[in-house]
């Protein structure tokens, strides 16, 4: 297609597919790639990628693959590729077909070492781990030929099939291009494209003992696939001369790699290989808790595709790295919550109200509005009776000025029913706390609405008691105390935030969320949005994770970033 007129805005990527396009490079093809490793979960880093890949396969009408990075037998599972291939489908995005493995390739890739031997541009080190780092040089000096770099093409591919026969044993010997020990690119000093692990591998079992390095891998992996734009984090821009050398000494197939910056996000950590320690180290439930920034973790706490998805249009892609702010994201969550989510009401902390003037044993039901938002949402009925729960912060015995809500001799407005007035605080004779309020109603202000003109500050949320259910409320802060964890040095335990999770046994919420099913998602008026817990339900009973409270900082943030 031309130009690219789907596109609201025309990043560097976007453009080059143009250029690539308008010059009739692959044919008018566009194939992309997402190539995890399965050594972990996908994070929200991970997600930013995946926008990229699938949506300008779908922007161009080419097509994503779907490939696994599977070249290291002893941090892989099948456990991850199918957490991988869950969110990418959670996230909304379709490989169809295309469904690859990087270790489908090995008998192939393995072929290609052998020629690469044969015409002289690879040969069999017997440096040890040490010696080869020794050899390699630094920054500043250039690295010395291993002694064992001119082997013959037939001492070479003897020793190669050895290894792979599985003759030696790990660390004696590594097959290595031959290409620079001087060049100023440390990646060119000889890369290792070839090491003997005898260990098992998810896929291939115990075929093989010898694996291809990740960038040897990955660059034939694209060009077997006849990707057209592989595009990969900022990382990897030192390594591309590698990535070239595989396809054009091999003379097969040549995609063209491109790096974007990798999404960075405020309060957050983004390496599984550091999220893994978390896991491991019991300092969180698992992969996928919802403190967690990987994408079951979100899932779980409430976060929609949608949402992510905004967020990542709305970053976009850059060439230099930066850090986002997690308001950011979590303003994109509440524009999606705001506008799908049902409100309820739900009493976190209840305190106890009862109407002395209501009858005894009288029920009423008044219709409450789903979603102000979204009149086609509807309005369900909500009983009312003698015996309440309101919020205990809705109550002080001896206000400040500007509290508006209930108090002793103040009127406030339940939501939907009655104007209450506050007569008289009960407490426990022992401890002296306050266990129920005494309260009035107005009769004539039925449906909340002001009977004769008079005007009330507050408006409070309630639930029936005798028809609340009970739950459990899950709230979350930050996993880490600072906003940049990746600059704090020292034990991880000691650069989390001690109050992350908050978990309030007792809260009382109306009794249509009886029907709740997990991973439904509310707002629960005044209180934020809350998502039914994954493992909500049966003898956990009802289970809510707070996603996002209602107040949004994202305003504040831009504010201040614009006047700074
Ligand atoms: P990590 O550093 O978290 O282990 P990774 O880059 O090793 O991540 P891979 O499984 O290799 O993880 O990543 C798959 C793809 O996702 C790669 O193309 C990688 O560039 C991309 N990716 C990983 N992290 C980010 C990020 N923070 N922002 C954007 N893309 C990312
Ligand atoms: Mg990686």
């Amino acid at each position: 297609m031309t130009s690219g007129d789907l596109n609201t805005s025309t990043d560097f990527i976007r453009s080059k597919i143009n250029e690539d396009g308008d010059a009739g490079k692959y044919g008018g093809r566009v194939v992309t790639r997402f190539p995890p490793e399965p050594n972990g979960y996908l994070h929200i880093g991970h997600a930013k990628s995946i926008c990229l890949n699938f949506g300008v396969a779908e922007e161009y009408s080419g097509v994503c693959h779907m490939r696994f990075d599977d070249t290291n037998p002893t941090t892989e599972d099948t456990e991850y590729v199918e957490s991988i291939l869950e969110d990418v489908r959670w996230l909304g995005f379709d490989w169809s077909e295309h469904l690859y493995y990087a270790s489908d390739y090995f008998d192939q890739l393995y072929e290609y070492a052998v020629a690469l031997i044969r015409q002289g541009d690879a040969y069999v080190d017997s440096l040890n781990a040490e010696e080869i780092r020794e050899y390699r040089g630094t920054l500043t000096e250039p690295g010395k030929n291993s002694p064992y770099r001119d082997r013959s093409a037939e001492e070479n591919l003897d020793l190669f099939m050895r290894m792979k026969e599985g003759e030696f044993e790990e660390g004696t010997h590594v097959l290595r291009a031959k290409i620079d020990m001087a060049s100023p690119n440390i990646n060119l000093r000889d890369p290792t494209l070839y090491r003997i692990r005898k260990a098992e591998h998810h896929r291939t079992g115990d075929k093989w003992v010898i694996y291809p390095m990740y960038d040897y891998a990955h660059a034939l992996s694209d060009s077997i696939e006849r990707i057209t734009h592989s595009l990969c984090t900022l990382e990897f821009e030192d390594h591309r001369p590698l990535y070239n050398w595989c396809l054009d000494v091999l003379d097969v197939y040549h995609s063209e790699q491109t790096e974007f910056a990798r999404l960075n996000l405020t309060h957050t950590v983004m390496s599984k290989r550091k999220l893994r320690a978390l896991v491991e180290g019991g300092l969180v439930s698992g992969w996928d808790d919802p403190r967690m920034p990987t994408i079951s973790g979100m899932r779980r706490r409430g976060y929609t595709p949608e949402a992510i998805r905004s967020f990542c249009e709305e970053v976009g892609i850059a060439k230099r790295d930066t850090v986002t702010e997690l308001a950011l994201l979590e303003h994109h969550l509440r524009e999606d919550l705001n506008r799908h989510s049902p409100r309820v009401m739900a009493v976190l902390n209840p305190l106890k109200v009862v109407l002395t003037n209501y009858p005894e044993g009288q029920v009423e039901e008044f219709a409450a509005i789903n979603n102000p938002e979204d009149a086609a949402m509807g309005t369900r009925q909500v009983p009312f009776s003698r015996e309440l729960y309101i919020e205990r912060d809705d109550f002080m015995e001896d206000p400040p000025s500007r509290f508006f809500r209930l108090a002793p001799g103040r009127e406030v407005r339940l939501r939907y029913a009655y104007y209450i007035t506050c007569d008289e605080v009960v407490r426990d004779e022992d401890t002296g706390d306050i266990v129920e309020l005494r309260c009035s109603y107005d009769p004539d202000s039925r449906g909340g609405s002001s009977p004769d003109g008079r005007r009330v500050r507050g408006t409070l949320h309630w639930v029936s008691a005798q028809h609340a259910i009970p739950a459990e409320v899950r709230l979350y802060d930050t996993l880490f105390r600072n906003a940049h964890p990746d600059e704090d040095s020292g034990p991880v335990e000691e650069t989390l935030n001690p109050n992350s999770l908050t978990v309030i046994g007792a809260a009382q919420v109306e009794p249509s969320l009886a029907e709740a099913k997990p991973g439904d998602r509310f707002q629960f008026e005044r209180q934020g949005y809350f998502c039914t817990d994954l493992n909500s339900g049966g003898s956990n009973g009802l289970v809510f994770n707070r996603t996002v409270p209602l107040r949004d900082s994202w305003a504040r943030i831009q504010n201040n970033q614009a006047g700074s």
